[in-house]
């Protein structure tokens, strides 16, 4: 019938969820449950975003040796380095590598507010620089819809080259609305013989308000349909995420049946949209374990 779903096989379809050290305690508590929430799900792996601020590496690391001793998950501290020097970031690696972290997602960071200078260094160099330490797997940024700095497209296709070339394991992208964007740049990628997987970055919608700010400064397009979805939507958070997960759904059902077997999820911290995608994708916990 029309609405017959295919689920894929199971273990055919590898998830990975992304979170944010929380700032205040009451977020912590979301984020705990949230992970609790998600990890009978298996992902490859969980990552975990480092921001600017200072101390907010320490926190990174905390929640990812944490997420590893609670949950036996793998988890990759995301590093930046716009503001540490290169000794630093060999020493965070060290420290890393010997408290048993193999994956890094490694990038450049944003750079502050109003800077007009070429930054030393970009995420390529901290690829070659953590490689140079220890055999990390690593993750890099890709952007389907481009960068907002670079110089044109092509111009940020051949960065991405080289940071696989540096020794980056796979891509994760931007998140983005415009599945064929996503799908015209995975073919220009394997044209430009990058020859490892592009993980689609997916966010499920939940804010849209919050969506359009991020949209803005990311250089991401939203579709007029997606405008027109959350249109009234303002104060009905309830409707607003029914809507994100449907929409997600169908973004993944699509990119599955176009060969896509990894993806990557933008929680936010928070659980229940995420869990009822991977769901519909046929991830699901191993309830041959759970009833026993
Ligand atoms: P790069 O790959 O270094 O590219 C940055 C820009 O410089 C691009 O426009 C590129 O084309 C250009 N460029 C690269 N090399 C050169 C060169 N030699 N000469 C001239 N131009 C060059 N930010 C955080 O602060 N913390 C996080 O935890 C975080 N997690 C992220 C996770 C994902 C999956 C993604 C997609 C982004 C994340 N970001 C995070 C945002 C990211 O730091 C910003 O997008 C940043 O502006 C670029 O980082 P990058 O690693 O893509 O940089």
């Amino acid at each position: 019938g029309l609405l017959n779903q295919s689920l894929a096989e199971v273990g055919d379809i590898n998830v990975s969820f992304e979170f944010f050290p929380p700032s205040s305690e009451k977020m912590e508590q979301t984020l705990w449950n949230s992970i609790e929430r998600l990890a009978p799900l298996k992902p490859k792996f969980v990552s975990v975003t480092y921001g600017a601020c200072s101390g907010e590496r320490d926190r990174t690391h905390d929640i990812v040796k944490r997420i590893k001793s609670d949950t036996g998950l793998t988890a990759a501290p995301h590093l930046t380095c716009i503001d540490a020097s290169r000794d630093e970031l060999r020493q965070i690696a060290r420290d890393y590598w010997n408290s048993g972290i193999r994956e890094i997602v490694a990038l450049r960071g944003d750079l502050p507010e109003g800077s007009t200078e070429r930054p030393d260094m970009y995420a390529a160099d901290l690829v070659a620089l953590l490689k140079s330490e220890a055999d990390f797997d690593i993750s890099v940024a890709a952007y389907p819809e481009v960068h907002p700095e670079a110089k044109s497209a092509q111009a940020d296709l051949i960065n991405l080259k080289r940071k696989v070339d540096a020794g980056a394991n796979r891509a994760i992208t931007q998140f983005f609305y415009d599945v064929e964007s996503y799908l015209r740049f995975r073919d220009r990628c394997v044209t430009a013989g990058i020859d490892v997987e592009i993980v689609p970055g997916i966010l499920p919608v939940s804010n849209f308000k919050q969506l359009k700010r991020f949209a803005g400064m990311t250089n991401v397009h939203l579709p007029q349909w997606l405008h027109r979805m959350y249109e009234g939507l303002d104060d009905d958070q309830t409707t607003r995420n029914l809507l994100g997960a449907s929409i997600a759904m169908d973004m993944v059902k699509v990119l599955s049946k176009e060969g896509v077997k990894d993806f990557h999820f933008y929680t936010l911290n928070r659980a229940d949209l995420t869990y009822a995608i991977c769901h519909s994708l046929g991830v699901r916990p191993d309830l041959t374990v759970a009833a026993e």
